[in-house]
């Protein structure tokens, strides 16, 4: 049964909405448990259980399409943002062993021989998700591998990605159900008040997810749907990653999230660096002091954490 309903105005315009049955049909797959505190919640606390997925034909403004419950409990999910969420999706899985033998020949010295032809089309979706930060294009969308019509070359890519998105909007319902839950959506708090409340929507969701997890199940959807979530609001975020008077900052958010992986989750990490990299040359950040001087990806992830954090207080 679904306990959440959601509504959505018309089909939607980006390829992206293609997905939104699929959403919510995965959160309900989440565990029982969560099903059964969904449920109870809507029939004795007042939550009313409702996803709305707008659109507009706009490139996304972070004050208005950025995920958000609103006072009557009602999760606001905006398509733009969402296209973006796929795009950073598919460039994670479609070219993750690319990215792995990159990282690892970079940091070692040693030759490497990417294929030129995925990391092109991963790019070229990549980049156009990237571009809603800035301006609305749909057409591009369509040109590219995309979730509403593919062919069977990008199958694979496409369900895998569907599925990391899937997550990754899944996190996102539940850190927004989470305020409501514990009650944060009926008072204004404090500063310190507002960024642990955050840090506590996180945690409720990351647990709920990760619990469907094995051990053995490192490269999981779920693991790297909330990493896709994270590293996207870098992007839409540019070089402000400081989370203001509600917000923790980005890279805090993503630190507590990365130090509840496991030992075997070390090729996440260089998927975090290499996103991370990325994001720092776009914005024009200075990553040349950083050196890859530990054995394992999760030691150099914390050390480019560091970094980042470097950055923040010379900056922000
Ligand atoms: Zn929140």
């Amino acid at each position: 049964m679904h306990q959440i309903n959601y509504h959505q105005y018309n089909d939607g315009i980006l390829p992206v909405s293609t997905l939104n049955n699929a959403v919510i049909e995965w959160l309900s797959n989440v565990s029982i448990e969560l099903n059964e505190m969904l449920q109870s919640e809507i029939t004795y606390n007042k939550f009313n259980g409702v996803v709305n997925f707008r659109c507009r034909e706009s490139h996304i403004d972070i004050e208005n399409d950025l995920p958000y419950i609103n006072t009557r409990s009602t999760v606001i999910l905006s398509e733009n943002y969402n296209q973006l969420l796929w795009c950073i999706s598919y460039f994670i899985c479609s070219s993750f062993d690319e990215t792995l033998e990159y990282m690892d020949a970079k940091i070692n010295g040693k030759p490497c021989n990417p294929n030129t032809f995925i990391i092109k089309k991963s790019m070229s979706v990549f980049e156009a998700g990237l571009s809603l930060i800035n301006e609305y294009n749909k057409e591009i969308f369509f040109k590219l591998p995309n979730p509403e019509k593919y062919s069977n070359d990008n199958q694979l890519d496409i369900e895998k990605t569907n599925s990391v998105y899937c997550a990754g909007i899944s996190f996102i319902i539940l850190h927004e159900f989470a305020h409501h839950y514990y009650g944060h959506i009926t008072y204004c708090p404090s500063v310190d008040i507002s960024k642990k409340e955050e840090f506590d929507a996180d945690d409720f969701a990351i647990e709920y997810l990760l619990s469907k997890c094995t051990t053995l199940d490192s490269i999981s959807s779920q693991k790297v749907g909330v990493i896709a979530v994270l590293i996207s609001l870098f992007f839409c975020h540019k070089t402000d990653i400081s989370g203001g008077d509600t917000h923790p900052d980005l890279d805090d958010r993503l630190y507590n999230y990365l130090g509840k992986l496991n030992d075997n989750d070390d090729s996440i990490y260089a998927i975090v660096i290499y996103m991370l990299l990325i994001w720092m040359k776009k914005n024009n950040i200075d990553y040349s002091s950083m050196k890859k001087c530990n054995p394992s990806w999760k030691e150099f992830c914390i050390s480019f954490c560091d970094c980042i954090k470097q950055y923040k207080l010379h900056n922000l």
